[in-house]
């Protein structure tokens, strides 16, 4: 079906994600295709291609376009790959994994949440996602390991369960509490030896968990 937001989801590819020099042409096409704004409340939908995070309720937001497009690319998704997400939020993250053809594992504290992301993702055909609702600061052991864990969501410091639960080659991509705001990390393992780089400045909600934030 014809979707008459196509035209402003094309204008957001290239003038906010393209713009700031994401390239890769898989996730600029799955950006392209995942519809945004059946990821925000009705009342957003006319914003839903802005270039800024929105409230889904809960005191949470749908991250910046532009910000889950650099953690995607971060991530070097490849079909196939098992990646975990931490923080489901409004399911968009994981949609814009799962169009790259990966088998996604997203976890959300909220209850609320994960139950609406999974209806809308039920509804626009994606199947190969699985949800649970815990503390993702522990990752999801049953499952792992994974090709890359994106944590969408700011920790104090890198959660362990996570880097322990990526396997070899792995990228764990996270935002990290650095004085009035956050920083990206893209951690990689390889062969047990780990590298750390940092990249933009960010602002997420807390990570909330063993791991992560008290509250
Ligand atoms: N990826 C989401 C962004 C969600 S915002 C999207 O595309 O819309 C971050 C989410 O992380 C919130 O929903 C919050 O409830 C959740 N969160 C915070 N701490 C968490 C934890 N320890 N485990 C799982 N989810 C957590």
């Amino acid at each position: 079906m014809e979707d008459p937001l196509e035209p402003a989801r094309a204008r957001m590819v290239e003038e906010q994600i393209v713009a700031r020099g994401v390239s890769d042409q898989s996730v600029l096409r799955a950006f392209r295709t995942v519809p945004r704004h059946e990821f925000v409340p009705e009342e957003y939908r006319r914003d839903a291609y802005r270039d800024g995070p929105l409230p889904i309720g809960n005191g949470q937001t749908i991250s910046q376009p532009y910000m889950v497009a650099s953690m995607t690319e971060a991530a070097r998704v490849e079909p196939g790959n098992r990646i975990l997400e931490i923080g489901t939020g409004s399911g968009y993250q994981a949609a814009i994994l799962a169009e790259l053809g990966a088998f996604v594992f997203t976890v959300e504290r909220l209850r609320l949440l994960s139950n609406l992301a999974q209806e809308v993702l039920d509804s626009l055909g994606y199947t190969q996602i699985r949800f649970l609702v815990a503390d993702g600061t522990l990752g999801w052991q049953a499952e792992a390991p994974f090709d890359a864990v994106v944590v969408t969501a700011g920790a104090p410091h890198l959660p362990e369960p996570l880097l322990d639960q990526l396997a070899d080659g792995g990228r764990l991509v996270i935002p990290i509490e650095d004085g009035f705001s956050q920083i990206l990390h893209v951690v990689t393992k390889t062969e047990g030896e780990i590298h750390e780089e940092r990249k933009e400045r960010c602002t997420f909600v807390p990570l909330i968990g063993e791991f992560g934030w008290d509250r």
